[in-house]
């Protein structure tokens, strides 16, 4: 089939992205030409701030080098400034004559320096700050001259700044606001970085009005000079006062510009086969200036290029951090806090520590964090998700890691406690989930290693220190996944909650007809999306889906947990811990007969029997059925156990009878499926014997009746739970426990275990649909007694009648 021709006029950063993400999708879909004017290959404009400083070289910042052009067929033209578009035949011209026609064209050209309209603006030695010519120019200057003024005091002004400093020049910083990087900080936390920068040796001059740039005997710059009248020295000049998105290519073709060449949710011009992405572009009457926003555009960009047609731009938010080695900084949002809003502050100016999280009706709108700037990324996602934080209000200061847990101080368990969506690095948005699997299933050891293969870090490199963090955690222990907004997985492009939305919405009843509808990538998707689909399926139809066996994990497949040596352990269902010699005597014969090599009490109070071959399953299954035993689910992603102390039975200062209250509880519980396994507790008083406070869903005895606990973890990440609400009957317990299992099941991702449901939803989501309204309880408990009806069958009985008898045969040896 004829290729056909795709040119991106703007070799830099949004454009290329674009290409690579199209490569990944639909290598063979185009014939593809680049256009750049800089002569070079494709490299990371963030970094000309540590090329600057010294800290890196401009070999180190180059991503693609000219073999990958050459590598992905791409016909590159380098030096090479586009200036003609002929729409109507569909073809481009450089300035020196040379074209290329077109099918799709991909505007990515970038933005211009402002530069102030002032006298002297022209001289040599006054320059931007914007490619790698301009970073050579202040080079050459530096290694000539002394005295250095950077009008803006601004991100880029500052990083100028600090980088000619680093050179060996004197710096001015000339800005014209109050404070320094006004855009994005408050006055207070201004301050401090002002402070450090000063102890660093430069030197600011606020709300100070250029006037003029003076020219020397030479020609050359040698002066600012103010409109207050004031002058200082200047041998070199650098203008870093703001950008205008390039729109000149795009008007000149009659394409519509507003501040930005206009483009809609795709990522097309007024013209359809004219896509724009990056710096150059308008969005909903927004352009961006940092890479995060870009390369979200980017992946859009590709989709449609691919002609998938289902990604969808809708906008971003966007966060920042300073590149000057030493300093911490972050800021997102409304980081002044308009009217309407509320901010809290922590204010250490000795300490040089300063945070203010702004709220609006009990949702972060904005956050400003100077010197401690670990939490940064979790106010940004609250602030994204948009979660009440209303229950967590007088911790929120003190960050995640204080939140319900036992604590934990150090900055690797903090890495370790955030949720795999957590987005690490925000110029490629990379988030937690996605590092850690690629250290797992590509075993990698070095920064290195996970810049080569995420691109976390690769950019600005302000998370330098949690990707090493996470590195940390990471090749020395084992964490286990959870979800995040972006796509369930390489095969889509959807979310788990747009997956989700449609089943419900479209009323989809099986993976084909769902992958089909939402356009999968792969025709068969993959363990990760399949093992979810299933279960959003089976949640939503518990009477009419038919459960897919093989989109199941091993365990789930087989009924049992596969151990280290192969062999696989059986749990029966033992009700609330609470057992008999009859029952006892049953496992003790039954373990005798099959030869168990373990029998094990687990820390959930049930009975283990370890060491049982495959093909020996079914038969033990069937013997623990005729002796009234069921499933104990210990393999599924599924309501495990429920464990309780002696409670008022016996014990002197048992309150109520816990024992009854788990069995009960268990009984209507055992056989749900839910997003992640799920364990419930009870304590027959507040002395909390049987560990209620770190289960998905705990119990409490008080002497006024029971309190209510939810999102407690007693794994990796220790979490103690939340404190749902208090009730007074047994009926309540249990339909408290069926509304919140269902909503736990209706909301989560899968693989999302309650902790951090909880903890990215947040405590008031559950209290509304569990405790505040009591109407939308019960059509939740009811839901979840329907779905229970067809769950609440022995699996294990079922296969000892001989279902799935082939799942256990032993392969024949055939040799
Ligand atoms: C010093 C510096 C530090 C920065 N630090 C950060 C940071 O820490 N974090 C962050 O998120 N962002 C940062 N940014 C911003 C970030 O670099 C830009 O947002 C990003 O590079 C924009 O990508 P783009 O592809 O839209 O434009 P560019 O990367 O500028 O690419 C546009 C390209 O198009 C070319 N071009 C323009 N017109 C034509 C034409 N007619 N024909 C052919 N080629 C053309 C240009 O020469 C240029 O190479 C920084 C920028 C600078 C300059
Ligand atoms: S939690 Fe209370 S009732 Fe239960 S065993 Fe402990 S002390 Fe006794
Ligand atoms: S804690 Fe759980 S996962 Fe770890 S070894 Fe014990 S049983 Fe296995």
């Amino acid at each position: 089939m004829q290729k056909q021709k795709l040119v991106l006029v703007g070799n830099g950063m949004a454009g290329v992205r674009t290409l690579e993400e199209l490569l990944k999708i639909a290598s063979d879909k185009y014939d593809i030409t680049v256009f750049g004017a800089e002569p070079h290959p494709n490299y990371n404009r963030i970094l000309l701030s540590p090329v600057l400083a010294g800290e890196q070289t401009v070999q180190d910042i180059i991503i693609n080098e000219m073999d990958w052009y050459e590598q992905n067929q791409i016909h590159l033209h380098i030096n090479k400034k586009v200036t003609k578009i002929d729409r109507k035949n569909r073809i481009v011209f450089t300035e020196d004559g040379t074209s290329a026609e077109y099918d799709r064209l991909l505007l990515s050209t970038g933005s211009n320096p402002f530069i102030l309209p002032i006298p002297g603006a022209e001289l040599p030695g006054v320059v931007s700050f914007r490619d790698i010519s301009d970073v050579e120019a202040m080079l050459d200057a530096s290694s000539r001259y002394r005295n250095a003024v950077v009008i803006g005091g601004g991100l880029l002004g500052l990083e100028a700044a600090n980088g000619l400093m680093l050179r060996g020049m004197d710096v001015t910083v000339v800005h014209i606001a109050p404070w320094l990087m006004d855009r994005q900080l408050d006055e207070p936390a201004a301050r401090l970085l002002q402070q450090s920068l000063e102890a660093k040796g430069l030197k600011f001059l606020l709300e100070k009005q250029t006037g003029a740039l003076v020219p020397g005997e030479s020609g050359r710059v040698c002066a600012v000079s103010f409109k207050d009248g004031d002058s200082i020295p200047a041998d070199l000049v650098v203008m870093a006062v703001g950008i205008r998105p390039n729109t000149e290519l795009a008007e000149s073709a009659g394409l519509y510009c507003n501040r930005g060449v206009v483009v809609n949710d795709t990522l097309q011009t007024f013209d359809p086969r004219i896509y724009a992405v990056g710096e150059c572009v308008s969005h909903r009457g927004v352009a961006y200036g940092l890479v995060a926003p870009l390369f979200e555009q980017a992946k859009v960009a590709a989709n449609h290029l691919a002609e998938y047609g289902i990604g969808c731009y809708t906008g971003s938010l966007t966060s920042t951090k300073l590149k000057v080695t030493g300093i911490d900084l972050f800021s997102a949002g409304d980081y002044m806090g308009a009217e309407g809003t509320d901010a809290i502050v922590l204010s250490d100016p000795a300490g040089g520590n300063y945070k203010k999280v702004v709220l609006k009706d009990n949702k972060v709108v904005g956050a400003v964090l100077y010197g401690d700037t670990t939490e940064g990324s979790w106010y940004f996602d609250l602030l994204r998700e948009g979660t009440d934080v209303s229950d967590i209000r007088s911790s929120l200061l003190f960050g995640q890691h204080n939140l319900g847990d036992s604590g934990h101080g150090d900055p690797h368990a903090r890495v370790a406690a955030m949720p795999d969506s957590a987005e690490i690095c925000g110029c490629n948005g990379v988030c937690k989930g996605d590092i850690v699997k690629a250290i797992r299933d590509k075993k990698l050891f070095t920064l290195d290693e996970v810049r080569a293969h995420t691109k976390a870090s690769s950019s600005c490199g302000s998370c330098t220190g949690l990707v090493e963090s996470l590195l940390a955690v990471t090749v020395g222990g084992d964490y286990s996944t959870a979800p995040s907004k972006k796509p369930m997985c390489g095969c889509t492009e959807h979310s788990h909650d747009e997956v989700r939305e449609t089943i419900t919405r479209q009323g989809i009843k099986s993976i084909p007809a769902l992958m089909h509808f939402m356009e999968w990538k792969t025709p068969d998707g993959c363990n990760k999306c399949r093992t979810a689909l299933n279960y959003y399926l089976l949640c939503a139809w518990p009477s009419e889906y038919v459960d897919d066996n093989q989109s199941r994990y091993i365990n789930e497949r087989v009924h049992a947990n596969i151990q280290k040596d192969g062999t696989y352990s059986v749990i029966p269902r033992i009700f609330g811990g609470d057992t008999s010699p009859k029952q006892l005597m049953a496992i003790a014969q039954i373990a005798e007969r099959w030869e168990v090599p373990t029998v094990k009490f687990t820390g959930g109070q049930r009975l283990d029997l370890l060491g049982i071959r495959k093909e020996q399953l079914p038969g033990i299954w069937k013997d623990l059925s005729e002796a009234g035993f069921v499933s104990g689910h210990a393999y599924g992603k599924a309501m495990r156990t429920v464990k309780t102390c002696v409670g008022s039975q016996w014990c002197r200062f048992g309150t109520q009878d816990s024992t009854t209250m788990g069995i009960k509880l268990e009984e209507l519980t055992w056989g749900s499926w839910t997003p992640h396994k799920f364990k419930l507790a009870v304590s027959g008083c507040p002395r909390n014997c049987a560990e209620a406070t770190i289960k998905d869903f705990g119990v409490v005895a008080v002497d006024s009746g029971w309190e209510l606990h939810i999102g407690g973890n007693g794994g990796i990440k220790v979490r103690a739970t939340d404190f749902l609400c208090h009730v007074k009957t047994e009926e309540e317990v249990l339909e408290y426990c069926a509304a919140f299992m269902q909503v736990y099941r209706e909301d989560a991702h899968y693989l999302e275990r309650t902790a951090p449901w909880v903890e990215r939803r947040g405590l008031t989501y559950v209290k509304e649909r569990v405790v505040d309204d009591a109407e939308q309880r019960k059509v939740y408990a009811e839901r979840f007694y329907e779905s229970q009806k067809y769950s609440q069958d022995d699996p294990w009985k079922a296969r000892g009648e001989g279902v799935d008898a082939h799942e256990y045969k032993p392969m024949a040896i055939l040799s």
